[in-house]
């Protein structure tokens, strides 16, 4: 399971576009998509390509000649809709193209470029419309001897989203690029995503993701590494779980839980770390951890697996557990 993600730097910006890549590949993203809008971005794309590891995807829309560029350009897929690239020959000089450079090919479809004989058959759009829709541009695709492809149907509607996924999962013989559309800012795009993706990643469907967030793309990999490992897809890396704070809490435990997470990010154990709010239940209740912090008044206690192994000031409680999570193989 490949996490996916897209630059919002215009890609004609080729400093600022790989400068933005960069962080997203530090942060763990796999495989990036670049908008391609114009001919000078088709063309940025080949001076990009030469300064990431990562695989370079080309978002098209409409103008079939722009795929044509990407492909010249070094572009290591192309998503495009069938739908709105033009008629039937524009759509095969793509092809022919891709074929050629044995370039794989995304068809995408989304709920709000659905096409009408779809929302007349079934008045409005449905899932069942969106799966027709994607499984009719397979075929046409394939009709033209290429079969390098890639699917993907976007939906906002979440639970539509997953219903379309379940059909065409049915059918589809290629792999399935999973994502809910439009999902929102931070908080409301992850929640979104993390009930769409889980319930399609749960049933076994998908082959890369990307979670769609409004906002700095870097949140979409953080957000996407969670639902993986939350759904037991992806191991490694260090799970910070935090108690909820109550009214024993003794310590400013929303900083501390903050300070930790950003402290982890990178790390590169597999282990769960525990973060609770207070001396008396926080042991206990850390207990499912494999280290923990638990702050009181004016101290703190290091915890293993649920037993108190050290106290320490509340004041050094970062820095000893930070010293813990860097000696812990040793
Ligand atoms: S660990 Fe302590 S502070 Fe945190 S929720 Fe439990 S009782 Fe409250």
């Amino acid at each position: 399971m490949a996490i996916q993600s897209m630059t919002n730097t215009r890609t004609e910006d080729i400093a600022g576009t790989i400068q933005q890549i960069h962080r997203l590949e530090k942060a763990g993203c796999e495989i990036i998509r670049c908008a391609v809008p114009t001919m000078e971005a088709a063309r940025a794309l080949s001076s990009i390509k030469q300064e990431i590891s990562i695989p370079l995807v080309a978002d098209i829309h409409f103008d079939y000649r722009l795929a044509l560029a990407a492909m010249e350009n070094g572009a290591d897929k192309i998503r495009i809709n069938p739908g709105n690239i033009g008629d039937a020959d524009r759509v095969r000089q793509v092809v022919e193209a891709a074929k050629e450079k044995k370039i794989p090919i995304r068809i995408g479809v989304n709920s709000g470029s659905l096409e009408k004989k779809y929302l007349e058959a079934y008045r409005q759009v449905t899932a069942k419309g969106l799966a027709e829709s994607a499984m009719e541009k397979v075929r046409l695709i394939e009709e033209m001897g290429y079969d390098q492809l890639v699917v993907s149907i976007k939906s906002s509607n979440v639970k539509m989203c997953v219903e379309a996924h379940r059909q065409i999962a049915q059918v589809c013989p290629y792999p399935l690029h999973v994502g809910i559309t439009e999902a929102g800012t931070l908080q409301a795009g992850s929640i979104k995503s993390a009930i769409g993706l889980g319930l399609i990643l749960d049933q076994g469907i998908g082959d890369t993701i990307r979670v769609s967030l409004t906002g700095d793309p870097v949140e979409e990999i953080r957000a996407a590494k969670l639902i993986l490992k939350t759904l037991g897809l992806r191991k490694g890396g260090v799970e910070v779980v935090a108690c909820p704070t109550c009214g024993r809490t003794q310590i400013d435990l929303i900083r501390l839980a903050n300070q930790v997470e950003e402290m982890v990010d990178g790390m590169e154990l597999d282990i769960k770390v525990a973060v609770m709010g207070c001396v008396v239940n926080g042991p206990g209740e850390a207990r499912e951890a494999d280290i923990g912090i638990a702050g009181g008044r004016g101290e703190g206690l290091l915890i293993r697996k649920g037993q108190v192994v050290r106290k320490v000031r509340e004041e050094e409680l970062l820095a000893v557990l930070k010293e813990e999570l860097e000696h812990w193989n040793e």
